[in-house]
């Protein structure tokens, strides 16, 4: 029996927006593993393990997949969104690098999934339909000088700006840092989108401006998008308005 590696992303949240291709995995991986609860997303199957744990323990996460893979199991590793996207994928390729010479002939295959940036474009319209850049804030594996001087970097070269990871309970000042670094850059009338949850019951969706963004407004389960010059509101009669990204850029 020859064991299987899936490093499967889930999408954001609604069951409709996992990949087919993601759902196939699932159904026949003998072990699911990732952070609790993506792992809990996965529909139970009788007969499969489920090995849920704390989400700093990506690296040991990794491992014990590829272990149970080259013990002959079908492993299916879950993120949320995409896996490629500051998720679970290259935990497991640094894994495997460096790792025991018998992982490097596992079949490994990683299914792409919605990413969060996706799914809320997709919500306010196309905000992302030009250039656009994606920074995740969090500095547990980054200095904080690098995510300050790539951002600034970005926000002068005129990106829609996406951040992932904005804030937490062990880095509560960062967004506001951030928001301070883009100011420098843009108008006060630039637009600014909380997007908490989407595609999930709990669901919330906050437009406002660079001027009056509030850091405050940002969870764990946000996204945090930043317009750049070419970006539009539209009114809309019910709802609130379209947000989209022109495809023409004025000469500089
Ligand atoms: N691999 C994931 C990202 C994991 S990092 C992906 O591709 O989407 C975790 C961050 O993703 C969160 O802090 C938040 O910024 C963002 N995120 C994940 N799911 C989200 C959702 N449903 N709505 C808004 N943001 C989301």
């Amino acid at each position: 029996m020859t064991g299987r590696l899936s490093v499967v992303g889930l999408g954001p949240g609604a069951a409709a927006l996992t990949a087919p291709a993601a759902t196939a995995a699932l159904a026949q991986a003998d072990d699911v593993v990732g952070y609790g609860p993506y792992v809990a997303r996965v529909p139970e199957r009788p007969g499969q393990q489920r090995h849920a744990s704390d989400n700093r323990e990506e690296l040991d996460r990794a491992r014990l997949a590829l272990a149970l893979a080259a013990a002959g199991r079908k492993v299916a590793v879950v993120s949320s969104g995409d896996a490629g996207v500051f998720a679970m994928a290259s935990a497991v390729f640094e894994a495997l690098d460096g790792g025991p010479p018998a992982w490097a002939a596992l079949e490994i295959e990683v299914i792409p999934g919605i990413s969060a940036m996706i799914a809320v474009a997709a919500r306010l319209g196309a905000p992302l339909g030009n250039d656009f850049c994606v920074l995740s804030l969090s500095d547990n594996l980054k200095p904080w000088a690098v995510v300050e001087r790539r951002l600034a970097l970005a926000a002068e070269g005129g990106f829609v700006l996406a951040f992932y990871n904005p804030i937490s309970r062990a880095r509560p000042w960062q967004l506001g840092a951030a928001f301070d670094i883009v100011r420098q850059h843009r108008p006060p009338s630039t637009p600014v989108v909380f997007a908490a949850a989407v595609s999930r019951p709990d669901e919330t969706i906050l437009i406002t401006d660079l001027g009056s963004a509030d850091p405050a407004a940002a969870d764990m389960r946000t996204l945090v998008l930043i317009g750049c010059e070419g970006t539009r509101l539209i009114p809309r009669a019910d709802g609130p308005p379209w947000l989209y990204t022109a495809r023409r850029v004025a000469p500089p």
